[in-house]
């Protein structure tokens, strides 16, 4: 290894591209080489089950670089090229068109690939998964008025499809094994709303349901529950969540959990090799670790994985969050919800709602709201300030929407 190898980036989604992008903004003059499999430039992903599959955006809209920017950085993109190996000793990768490279530093910002179901080969044909903007166009030019789509699995981007395929006109049908709707990720109260709304936007939603078999030839015409249903189906998107891609790491023989395991300045277990993104597994202060799948990690992540590849040691505390849309209402988190902790509900501004999350010391460690729009943003901003403030609050002033946030806030610093 010499001082004149690049910064090798594998990985050219979100967190790989941010972090190229700050290398450059940091000030590092030296080769940085970007190597993905996919053949775009690096693109946010939260488009693609919702403006772009509704047909109200294009890529160029969700690119993190115009052309003309990737040509003024004189990052180097190794576009549709596959990463098959790291040399840990050797300091260097393999690429699947038989080249090897040397790294100076490397980072792994691999992301994952959706969880599959298990199908027979024959019946794929008119099966999707949503991951990429290939996957996104293709599932696009699939929806059409009166199509009959059946959406397995009720989280985040199965119902965000169907949000989008009812736009589009698509008779729409989720099946959901668990009892309520995205409940990995969301409290009751949230999942009743989505499944109220929904139902109203005429989706037909069933929960608790067993998938018996995929009736249909070259392609599944019909899905058997195990009720004795059949819901006949155009168009079968799998929206099972998706699964970290870390054979990589594995193979490179790196610590790993249900991600690729990082310290606090997210470096892994082997020198001068980090991970950001929805690959990584970042450790908290109590020694357990925690991987995220947002686009607000893959952002802070990816950045501070670039300045830390440059020497900075600046440690990762961002607070967690993520947003989602539904027609025209919209969520969004912040901190964490943890099952345990004493929630509080709160009216938010039209018709919203607020659940704040106290922990064992009466601090906000979490929120949760609901609303028109963009309607809750305000209150979540708010309350990411409040988590940072660590301050004891109270549960009573905490649900009258009488008693500012802004007002707690301003409290909190006096
Ligand atoms: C449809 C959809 C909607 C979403 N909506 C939201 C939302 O509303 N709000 C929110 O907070 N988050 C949302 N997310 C999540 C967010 O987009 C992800 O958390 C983010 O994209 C993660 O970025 P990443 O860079 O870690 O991984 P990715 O964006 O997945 O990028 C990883 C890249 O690495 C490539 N790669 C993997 N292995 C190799 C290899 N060996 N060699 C070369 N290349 C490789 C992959 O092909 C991929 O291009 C959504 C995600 C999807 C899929």
């Amino acid at each position: 290894m010499s001082p004149s190898d690049p910064m090798v980036i594998v990985g050219a989604g979100h967190a790989g591209g941010r972090a190229a992008l700050t290398l450059r903004e940091a000030g590092y003059a030296g080769r940085i080489v970007l190597i993905g499999d996919e053949a775009h430039l690096p693109y946010e992903r939260p488009a693609l089950s919702k403006a772009l599959l509704k047909g109200e955006c294009s890529l160029d809209s969700c690119s993190l670089f115009s052309e003309a920017s990737y040509l003024a950085s004189g990052i180097e993109h190794l576009s549709g090229v596959r990463v098959t190996g790291i040399d840990t000793v050797a300091h260097c990768v393999a690429l699947d068109d038989g080249a090897s490279l040397v790294y100076r530093k490397l980072l792994l910002a691999t992301g994952g690939a959706s969880r599959r179901l298990d199908l027979p080969a024959h019946q794929l044909g008119n099966v999707h998964y949503l991951r990429t903007v290939d996957e996104a166009l293709e599932l696009q030019n699939n929806l059409s008025p009166d199509t009959r789509l059946v959406v397995v699995g009720g989280g985040f981007i199965g119902l965000e499809v169907a949000c989008s395929a009812r736009d589009r006109g698509c008779d729409v049908t989720v099946l959901e094994a668990g009892s309520r709707l995205a409940a990995r990720a969301l409290p009751e109260r949230v999942s009743e709303a989505l499944l109220t709304l929904h139902r109203r936007k005429g989706v037909v939603v069933h929960l608790g349901v067993q998938i018996e078999a995929f009736h249909g030839e070259d392609r599944v015409e019909a899905v058997q529950l195990s009720s004795g249903e059949r819901v006949p189906c155009d168009v079968l998107l799998v929206g099972i969540g998706m699964q970290p891609n870390l054979a990589l790491a594995r193979q490179a023989g790196l610590d790993t959990g249900s991600g690729i395991r990082v310290d606090a300045f997210l470096q892994t277990s082997v020198a001068d090799i980090y991970a950001a993104g929805d690959v990584c597994e970042s450790a908290r202060d109590d020694g357990t670790f925690h991987r995220q799948e947002t686009w607000r990690n893959a952002e802070a992540q990816g950045r501070l994985a670039a300045l830390n590849m440059l020497g900075q040691q600046q440690p990762f505390n961002g607070v967690p969050g993520f947003w989602s849309d539904h027609y025209e209402f919209g969520l969004q988190t912040v901190g964490v919800l943890a099952a345990d902790a004493q929630i509080i509900e709160r009216e938010s501004a039209e018709g919203g709602f607020l659940l704040l999350y106290l922990d064992r010391q009466s601090r906000l460690a979490g929120a949760c709201g609901w609303g028109v729009g963009n309607s809750i943003a305000k209150d979540i901003k708010l309350c990411e300030r409040l988590i940072e403030s660590q301050v004891a609050l109270g549960a009573e002033q905490l649900c009258d929407a009488s008693i500012s946030l802004k007002g707690l806030l301003r409290g909190a610093h006096a």
